[in-house]
């Protein structure tokens, strides 16, 4: 049977793809291909810019609460079909169902967010900088920006990016991740119900010629990109490069510190969902724990206890804990990375090799694996493995911990454990990561807050939504102004002007 063939979203509309290469989209749980993307080629990209371009006027100059209603509308289409945006998300990705909606849930938190647009855009008004003058400032919107988004949350990360892009006034290009495009394109449907112009958003599925096209084309004027480390630091040196602003979010390894003084169960537990949840397959899913002191065997005891209750299976059935991860070449990197673990001498405590899923039998499994005694020369703590791998290193103190987080290039999230606030107030001052939980192992900023990392986690200078992100969708103007009196004016004065 011929599998069917999505389009691109161009203009408020479906659109045939000018090039002619096609991308898989599987269902990982099944390892069966479901559906096939068209890879936008530079034509269809630059048509898409042309598009957005042409239709940044009219939006820009729609009074940002009447944007606002129409990303309220959008907010409601979105409720409505939370479940089918669930459905897409885990058939595409592998996530379970319920994983699915909860970042489904995510993401319309930050469109929540942007509905404030008329509160959030308002600029500042001083009286009297000077005898007679007053100053304010305008934020405006930049014009075409894109949005570049990784596999790993099909719904969730575009909604990062483009409901703040467009509360603000500009328009839009999502260019998926090539493996989940369906979320996004469904996305756009809501947008047009939602009655957003024709063109303000746009996707294009693609690859490394869309993603090129986007970064070079001098129409676009900022970049937003989330995915893996070594490709956010390729998009932040091209786009800026060619004159955009850019927010490039990587890759992540983070730590959760543990101290002895922690409660085990609630620990033991937090640490579960937080490594093994979608995986492993999350920027801030803890994948090394950092046993402090004597907390170290208990804590394994219960961490193993756990792991080898999971119910590993097809993320649309109920009571699995944990589905596939995304694909057979990835399935292959994790269990290079796990015999490299055994290679290089540290502890494996829960094997996740050769797992079977019974009646899918060519899943992209991987069980839940555990390694104890991991140093930080092994591959295992230095790489991103991004899949359902927990490894515990060691420490004597707490000094100690944060030494070793501190020195590690990832710094996205990181979990202190601890019963102390003392403890856990000296962590969250002298640690150089960008989100930090406390007794919270999944420290993802609320929407009207901002999420980033630090060190090779992000490149650029802001983070993602929250004020952050309305500043990176707009440009500050000052303006100042004088109404003189017919008797106030002077002759014109070659010194520089001071006001007072
Ligand atoms: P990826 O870097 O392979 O792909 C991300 C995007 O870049 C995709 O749209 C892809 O099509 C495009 N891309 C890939 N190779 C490219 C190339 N050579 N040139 C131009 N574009 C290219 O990432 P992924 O595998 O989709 O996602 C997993 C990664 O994303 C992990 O490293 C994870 O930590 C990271 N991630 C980070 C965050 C965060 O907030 N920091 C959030 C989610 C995921």
């Amino acid at each position: 049977m011929s599998k069917s063939i999505l389009k691109l979203w161009i203009n408020g509309q479906y659109t045939e793809s000018r090039g002619s290469r096609l991308g898989d989209v599987t269902n990982p749980a099944l390892g069966t291909v479901i559906r096939q993307v068209p890879l936008a080629c530079r034509e269809d990209v630059e048509r898409a810019i042309a598009v957005a371009k042409a239709a940044f006027p009219l939006w820009r100059d729609t009074p940002p609460l009447r944007r606002s209603r129409t990303l309220n509308k959008f907010r409601e289409l979105l409720e409505l079909h939370r479940p089918e945006l669930a459905r897409l998300a885990s058939e595409e990705h592998g996530k379970t169902l319920e994983d699915a909606a909860g970042s489904v849930q995510r993401g319309i938190e930050v469109v929540e967010f942007a509905v404030g647009a008329p509160h959030l855009l308002k600029g500042e008004h001083a009286e009297n900088v000077g005898r007679g003058v007053d100053c304010h400032s305008m934020l405006q919107p930049i014009g075409v920006c894109a949005g570049i988004t990784p596999f790993n949350f099909p719904a969730m990360v575009p909604m990062w990016m483009f409901p703040i892009a467009i509360a603000c006034g500009n328009t839009f290009i999502l260019k998926p991740s090539e493996k989940v495009p369906s979320c996004s394109l469904r996305i756009a449907e809501f947008l047009k119900e939602a009655g957003l112009p024709d063109g303000v958003f746009n996707v294009v599925p693609g690859d490394k010629e869309a993603v090129d096209t986007l970064l070079t084309h001098p129409d676009v004027r900022a970049v937003s990109f989330v995915g893996s480390t070594p490709i956010a630091k390729y998009i932040y040196e091209t786009a800026a490069h060619h004159g955009k602003r850019v927010q490039a979010l990587g890759g992540a390894k983070n730590h959760a510190v543990v101290l002895p003084d922690a409660e085990l169960d609630f620990t033991a537990d937090a640490i579960m969902g937080a490594a093994y949840g979608s995986a492993g397959e999350r920027c801030m899913a803890i994948s090394v724990v950092v046993a402090v002191g004597n907390v170290a065997d208990p804590l394994l005891a219960k961490l193993k206890e756990r792991a080898e209750k999971l119910v590993i299976g097809a993320g649309d059935h109920k009571g699995v804990d944990m589905g596939p991860v995304i694909s057979a070449p990835h399935r292959d990197k994790i269990m290079g990375y796990i015999n490299s673990g055994v290679e290089q001498g540290a502890k494996l405590v829960t094997d996740g090799r050769g797992i079977k899923v019974a009646g899918y039998e060519n899943g992209f499994f991987v069980g839940p694996t555990l390694f104890d005694k991991v140093t930080s020369e092994m591959t295992i703590y230095r790489e991103e493995i991004f899949g359902p791998v927990l490894i515990v290193v060691r420490v004597n103190s707490l000094d100690e911990a944060i030494k070793l987080i501190n020195n590690n290039a990832y710094a996205n999230g990181t979990a202190i454990f601890t019963g102390s606030g003392a403890q856990a107030r000296r962590f969250q001052n002298e640690i150089e990561v960008g989100m930090v939980g406390i007794n919270v192992p999944i420290p993802v900023p609320m929407a009207f807050f901002s999420f980033g990392g630090w060190k090779s986690s992000l490149f650029g200078d802001l983070h993602m939504h929250g004020m952050e992100g309305i500043k990176f969708y707009t440009r500050t103007k000052a303006v100042t102004t004088r109404w003189p009196e017919v008797a106030e004016r002077s002759a014109s004065s070659l010194t520089m002007p001071t006001l007072g």
